[in-house]
């Protein structure tokens, strides 16, 4: 389904990042792995996929520096010639009651969830323009749709991120290219991992299909919006939290 594609994933050394990763090597296509910190995490994901048999590559960026991001792209064009998927999946948080967040908190969390996303977009863009083909998928969250106390930064981070989709989604659609976002809900990666067991308890009372969602159940879904066939999808959030938010 994406054989021949070049794919790039931000934040694919673990968790849902690295699920797409390797859902998109599975279906054919040329991954980019980025991550920022886990060195060692990143090639064990490369590892995997290449035992697997896909082809992939590793690339360290930080992805809330505009400089970094522009030499990045440049770097991945100049070795590929081309870049047919981005997924803006690098996210962090930094949770804490409004009355008690940090500015430091308050601006890391936008400045690699809000800016990384605008950046990789910007200098990602230039080349699909010219290709006049693109999909971009941007990681958005429910917490974005819905807010959440404890969460303000994130929140705003994530709600940025579809204002962001939907404004790049008109920008780029007379070029073939398509930009939508996904929301999950709780999903098990290590972001979520830090919660508590009665967090987690209560969480799960709100979710309708009674469990938190796997990485794969994200990766599908952006296998889907990265194919082919969802050609005529732009502008777009799924929500993909076991009905958590409708
Ligand atoms: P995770 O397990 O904590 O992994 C985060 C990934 O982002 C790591 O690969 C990390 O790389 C990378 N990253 C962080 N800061 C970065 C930066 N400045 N530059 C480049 N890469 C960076 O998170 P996850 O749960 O898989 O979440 C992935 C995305 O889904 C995030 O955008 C998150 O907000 C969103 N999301 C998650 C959930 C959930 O329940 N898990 C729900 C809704 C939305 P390093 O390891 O190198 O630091």
């Amino acid at each position: 389904m994406l054989e021949g594609k070049i794919a790039v994933v931000t934040g694919a050394s673990r968790g849902i990042g690295k699920a797409i990763a390797c859902k998109f090597a599975s279906l054919g296509a040329t991954v980019i792995i980025n991550y920022n910190h886990s060195a060692v995490k990143a090639e064990e994901v490369k590892s995997q996929i290449e035992a697997a048999g896909g082809c992939v590559e590793v690339m360290q960026c930080n992805v809330s520096d505009y400089v970094a991001c522009e030499v990045f792209f440049k770097e991945i064009i100049k070795k590929f010639g081309r870049i047919d998927i981005l997924v803006n999946n690098a996210g962090i948080t930094k949770d804490g009651l409004m009355m008690k967040m940090s500015e430091e908190d308050f601006d890391q969390v936008i400045k690699v969830n809000l800016k990384g996303t605008f950046n990789c977009i910007r200098f990602v863009s230039r080349q699909m323009l010219k290709q006049r083909q693109g999909r971009i998928i941007n990681m958005s969250s429910v917490v974005g749709v819905a807010g959440n106390a404890g969460q303000m930064n994130y929140a705003a981070s994530k709600a940025g991120v579809i204002g962001m989709t939907k404004s790049a989604a008109k920008e780029l659609a007379s070029r073939g290219i398509t930009v939508n976002a996904i929301a999950p809900g709780f999903i098990e990666t290590d972001m979520t991992d830090v919660l508590s067991d009665a967090v987690r308890e209560t969480s799960v009372a709100q979710i309708p299909l009674g469990r938190f969602g796997k990485p794969e159940d994200i990766a599908n879904a952006a296998a889907f919006l990265a194919s082919e066939e969802a050609g005529y999808i732009t502008g777009q959030v799924l929500h993909i939290d076991g009905g958590m938010v409708m």
